[in-house]
């Protein structure tokens, strides 16, 4: 089927990626992808760090990538951030001229849903409520509901505030040290569902070599809890440690300053906002903390 539309049908790239071959996807770079990303901005999509230097770059990194997976979702298509036979069909049929389309896009279903329990032992620099709407702002885009089901200020005893003054412990996956143990027990687990994602905030977050951490999302393997730590400045600092726990343990690469907007890429994310690949998002759908509503 030939492309119709005059943006579209006048780059063979894109002529060839409606029939599949090849299709254009991550770490392609060219013209034809700025022809994707200024469809993507009239669709009403922002693509802020592809036109950080002024027109679409024609870079398909994350952030290209992301929007595709959301079109796709918005559109109902197969969603694998990949533009080949169904996605340039789609693209060609709403955009048959140049500028917005006729009509607006559908938004985005929210598909699943994601409860979390806020239990606090400290004041955070970020307050609960700011680092959960960053959050909630990260997942929405995609179609992820996070539910605050309840929050709490913990009361502890004398022993045990002295005990979490500072919370040591190295940050490993499947395992806790005793005092984030003491942490992580502590609080109502009153209406909390097995699958459902405790998000504490702890004091001073302290490994053995010393160093202060902003969050860990280290938890035994019944219980999906993170911690964050009241120093922690970042805003997507509840937002990354609940990705990991999403992402499971073994979920490479993180930490690797990929690209620091993509959520758990980089030590510390500072999109604004974030955004999830298409492999972070195949993983993040199979957790079982989430939960299918539509
Ligand atoms: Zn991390």
């Amino acid at each position: 089927m030939a492309l119709k539309s005059p943006r579209f049908a006048s780059n063979r790239q894109l002529q060839q990626a409606a029939v599949n071959s090849p299709s254009i996807m991550r770490n392609t770079v060219g013209p034809h992808v700025a022809i994707l990303q200024q469809a993507f901005i009239d669709l009403g999509m922002d693509m802020n760090l592809s036109t950080k230097k002024g027109p679409p770059d024609g870079i398909f990194g994350g952030e290209t990538e992301s929007r595709v997976w959301q079109f796709q979702a918005r559109t109902g298509l197969v969603r694998d951030g990949i533009v080949g036979h169904g996605t340039m069909t789609k693209l060609d049929e709403l955009l048959p001229t140049l500028g917005p389309p006729p009509r607006p896009l559908p938004p985005i279903v929210m598909s699943h849903k994601l409860n979390v329990h806020m239990r606090s032992i400290a004041m955070p620099a970020v307050p609960e409520f700011t680092q959960l709407k960053v959050m909630q702002d990260v997942f929405a885009q995609y179609g992820i509901q996070v539910v605050n089901l309840s929050g709490q200020s913990v009361g502890l005893k004398a022993n045990e505030q002295l005990a979490l003054t500072v919370v040591d412990g190295d940050c490993q996956w499947d395992q806790v040290s005793d005092e984030q143990r003491l942490l992580e027990t502590s609080g109502s687990k009153q209406f909390v569902g097995p699958n459902d994602v405790t998000v504490y905030f702890a004091t001073v977050l302290r490994e053995k070599n010393g160093k202060t951490l902003q969050g860990c999302a280290g938890h035994p393997p019944s219980q999906p809890a993170v911690m964050i730590a009241s120093t922690a400045v970042d805003k997507t600092t509840m937002a990354h440690e609940v990705c990991h726990v999403l992402l499971g343990s073994s979920f490479a690469p993180v930490h690797v300053n990929e690209d620091a907007n993509l959520m758990c890429a980089a030590p510390v994310c500072t999109g604004n906002p974030a955004f999830l690949g298409v492999a972070q998002l195949n993983r993040i759908f199979a957790s079982k903390c989430l939960v299918k509503i539509a």
